[in-house]
């Protein structure tokens, strides 16, 4: 398989081998149950189990083929494929890649038995047909070529170019890792990338607000139950992540369960803080080498930062300007904030160095609050009103709302930063003065204000909360109630499932899959292509 994957192309083969990232698709549990079928069938023909399974060292090869056939005294391995043959003119033939897999096969079976093997032959379902590979002096050479391909690429740090033929990406399933259309567009900006990343999440969250739930595993799935008449089971494939949020409980299986499927669980304290979590990225060596390598040099940091911090001002920029189009522009915090912004801007640009990007970057966020109270409609209560940023515990409705949308967004960064593979302690902006993962801090700042501000003044506006039934006020602190974390986590992911279009890449997503999308680009600043991250903007 890896063979296969490497004569297709070398990216794949690092992706899956090296990097170790599988992604299963639709044609790839369609392939495996083709498999399945064919073992099943050889089974019974034989009458008993019967493993395929050959290696050896000398080759450097381990192969579990899918049948075996005599055909007057010889032996022939048999590969089968859903697809169709390659056609030169009107002779069908096997694709390279299959031939170099059957090829392997046919030298692993030679060394196993002894005996001469002259041919391989692939079946494809998709026409019927079965062709001919003979094992040549042609063949074995190109076989033995890619195991020293193969170790070459397993000894390297950096990650081989996209393929240079993009009609094979159409049919890859790591093509929404892998990147490729992006990566030709970081190239040729005339390039036009045809969307191969998916357009929404495939998954839910399953959050716990109920104090005294309990999550557990039954079967496939997980099981929610907040008394013996409620419970709800949510199947495997369909839960992405599971956010606990005060106490509810989760058993050890149901954590064991989660982690094997790859489910992110967290916790949120009762004050909607985010506590901690587990979540089983694919992240591997080599990609956390080469994060560290690039975030050690400082250049490469502040490269990155001002990217960001350009895209984030920018961004409060417009945003500003788009909320008082038609009145406000005369407010004197507005009016400061915006010419605030406008110098920001400027001067980001040109910073020398991280602190003074900082610095550039806590201006802003002090413009931009000292502005956000004149965004909130004048006949919204006191009760609701945003009087300057405080936190750690909030100490009003506004504040407490805010920390909590963070908190969530916090969860989702997180989430994405581990499913890419990447190192959340590792940031190249935040510095690490908290429990809080710089390399979180970082990304949030690109989604703070789309993801959570934005929503948020929607809905104060809007008079969205009850300032009694959505809080509890005590004199040192606001928190949520119970029925305001449930109304704030279903404004938050109604937020994720909209769609947005990519200014750049040119296609649209929902908010969910570009916060993974952003920390995919981010990745290739250091290791691919560098220049697509951090250039989404608001319209
Ligand atoms: S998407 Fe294209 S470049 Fe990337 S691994 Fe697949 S075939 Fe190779």
């Amino acid at each position: 398989m890896a063979l296969h994957a490497l004569a297709y192309c070398e990216r794949l083969f690092y992706l899956e081998e090296v990097e170790e990232i599988r992604v299963a698709d639709a044609s790839v549990y369609a392939g495996r149950t083709l498999h399945e079928e064919i073992r099943q069938d050889e089974e019974e023909r034989a009458g008993e189990q019967v493993s395929l399974e050959l290696s050896s060292e000398h080759l450097g090869l381990v192969g579990r083929f899918d049948s075996l056939r005599h055909h007057d005294g010889a032996l022939i391995p048999y590969e089968h494929k859903r697809g169709k043959p390659r056609r030169d003119g009107k002779t069908p033939s096997a694709w390279p890649s299959d031939a170099l897999q059957v090829t392997a096969y046919g030298m692993l079976l030679e060394e196993a038995t002894g005996q001469t093997v002259r041919e391989g032959r692939v079946r494809y379902h998709g026409e019927n047909i079965t062709v001919r590979v003979p094992l040549d002096e042609l063949a074995r050479k190109a076989v033995l070529n890619a195991v020293d391909r193969a170790r070459e690429l397993r000894a390297s740090s950096d990650r081989p170019p996209v393929s240079a033929n993009d009609r094979l990406c159409i049919r890859c399933s790591l093509a929404p890792v892998c990147l490729p259309e992006e990566e030709r567009l970081a190239s040729d900006p005339s390039w036009e990338p045809i969307r191969l990343f998916p357009p929404d999440r495939e998954t839910k969250t399953i959050h716990v607000t109920r104090h005294g739930a309990t999550v557990s595993r039954a079967g496939d799935t997980l099981r929610v139950a907040t008394g013996k008449e409620d419970v709800r089971e949510f199947p495997v494939h369909d839960v992405g992540a599971v956010i606990l949020h005060g106490y509810p409980q989760i058993t050890t299986q149901a954590l064991h369960f989660c982690a094997r499927n790859e489910i992110g669980v967290h916790w949120l304290s009762a004050g909607g803080r985010y506590v901690t979590g587990i979540a089983s990225g694919t992240g591997t060596v080599q990609r956390r080498l080469r994060q560290y390598k690039a975030l050690s040099d400082e250049s490469t940091c502040l490269d990155i930062a001002r990217k960001l911090v350009m895209a984030k001002v920018e961004n409060l920029l417009r945003y500003i300007l788009r909320a008082t189009r038609e009145e406000g522009r005369d407010i004197p915090e507005i009016a400061s904030a915006i010419e605030v912004l406008r110098q920001s801007l400027k001067r980001a640009a040109h910073a020398e160095n991280l602190n003074s990007l900082r610095g550039h970057e806590g201006v802003t966020g002090r413009a931009y609050f000292g502005a956000l109270s004149s965004l909130i409609r004048k006949d919204v209560p006191e009760s609701m009103r945003f009087n300057g940023r405080n936190r750690r515990p909030p100490r009003d409705r506004f504040n407490a709302l805010l920390g909590f949308g963070y908190a969530l967004l916090y969860q989702n960064v997180l989430q994405a930063i581990l499913a890419v593979g990447l190192e959340p302690s590792l940031g190249f902006f935040h510095t690490p003065r908290s429990s809080a993962h710089p390399l979180v801090l970082d990304v949030m700042e690109l989604f703070r204000l789309p993801l959570w501000d934005i929503v948020l003044l929607g809905s104060v506006n809007r008079m969205q909360w009850d300032a009694e039934a959505d809080f509890q006020v005590t004199k040192n602190h606001v928190w949520l109630s119970d029925a305001g974390r449930k109304k704030a986590i279903e404004l938050f992911e109604k937020r994720l499932e909209e769609t947005w279009k990519h200014p750049v890449v040119s296609y649209s997503l929902s908010y969910a899959r570009l916060v993974e999308l952003e920390v995919r680009l981010l990745e290739k600043e250091w290791s691919g292509r560098p220049g697509l991250f951090a250039r989404m903007r608001l319209r």
